[in-house]
C-alpha cells in the first residue's frame, strides 16, 4: 500500500465481510479457504426513496419491515423499510429504504441509491458457522462479523464479543 508503514502485531482481528477477510490473508489455510467461502455475500441495490407504491396497498399493514414477493414464479423477492416506523420519524414524506427494486421505483422519488452486501445463507453456511472455532485465533488470526450469525447488528456485536473472550475478556 502507497505510504503505509509496516508495523508488527501479536494478533490480527479481522472485522470485515468473510470474502473480504479471505482476500487479506497472503497465505489461508485449506480450513480458512473452505470455511470463508462457505459464507458468501452478494451485492444488494439499495434505494432510499419516496415511492409508496412498494409498501402495502392498505396503510394498516405498513410494517418496518414489508416483503414484496412477486406473483409470478421465479420471481425475486424484495423489501422496503419504512424508515419513518424504524427511526421513528415524524416526518410529511414516508421514507422508504428498498433492496433491489430500482426498476419498480418512480425514478422522481429516488433519493439516492447505494450498492451494500449481505451475507447469503444456505445449508453449508449453517455448517461453516459451526466450524468459526476451527479458523479464530488459529495462527493469531481472529474472525468477526455478522457473518457469523444471522447477518443482524446484534450478530456482529456477539461475534466480536467471542473474539474478546478468547482474550479473557468479558464486557
Ligand atoms: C441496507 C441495510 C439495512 C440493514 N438493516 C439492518 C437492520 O435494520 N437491523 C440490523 O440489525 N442490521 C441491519 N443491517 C445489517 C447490518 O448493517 C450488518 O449486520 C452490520 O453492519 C454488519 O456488521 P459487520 O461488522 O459484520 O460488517 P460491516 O459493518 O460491513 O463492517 C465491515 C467493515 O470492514 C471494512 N473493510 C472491508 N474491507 C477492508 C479492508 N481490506 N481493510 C480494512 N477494512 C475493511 C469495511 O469498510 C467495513 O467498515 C442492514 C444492512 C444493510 C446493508
Amino acid at each position: 500500500m502507497d505510504g503505509a508503514k509496516w508495523e508488527r502485531f501479536d494478533h490480527v482481528i479481522i472485522a470485515a465481510h468473510s470474502d473480504q477477510a479471505l482476500s487479506m490473508l497472503e497465505d489461508p489455510t485449506p480450513q480458512e479457504r473452505e470455511i470463508l467461502n462457505a459464507i458468501p455475500y452478494q451485492p444488494n441495490r439499495t434505494t432510499m426513496h419516496t415511492d409508496v407504491s412498494v409498501l402495502p396497498e392498505n396503510k394498516k399493514a405498513w410494517a418496518s419491515w414489508n416483503c414484496l414477493i412477486p406473483k409470478q414464479a421465479g420471481g425475486r423477492a424484495t423489501l422496503t423499510y419504512s424508515m419513518n416506523r424504524l427511526q421513528g420519524l415524524d416526518a410529511l414524506e414516508q421514507f422508504c429504504v428498498s433492496l433491489n427494486m430500482d426498476e419498480r421505483l418512480n425514478a422522481q422519488r429516488i433519493i439516492k441509491s447505494m450498492d451494500y452486501e449481505h451475507p447469503v445463507y444456505t445449508k453449508a453456511t449453517a455448517k461453516a458457522q459451526q466450524r468459526w472455532g476451527e479458523i479464530s485465533g488459529k495462527g493469531r488470526t481472529h474472525f468477526c462479523g455478522a457473518y457469523w450469525g444471522y447477518g443482524f447488528h446484534e450478530d456482529g456485536a456477539k461475534s466480536g464479543l467471542a473474539v474478546c473472550r478468547t482474550f479473557g475478556l468479558e464486557l
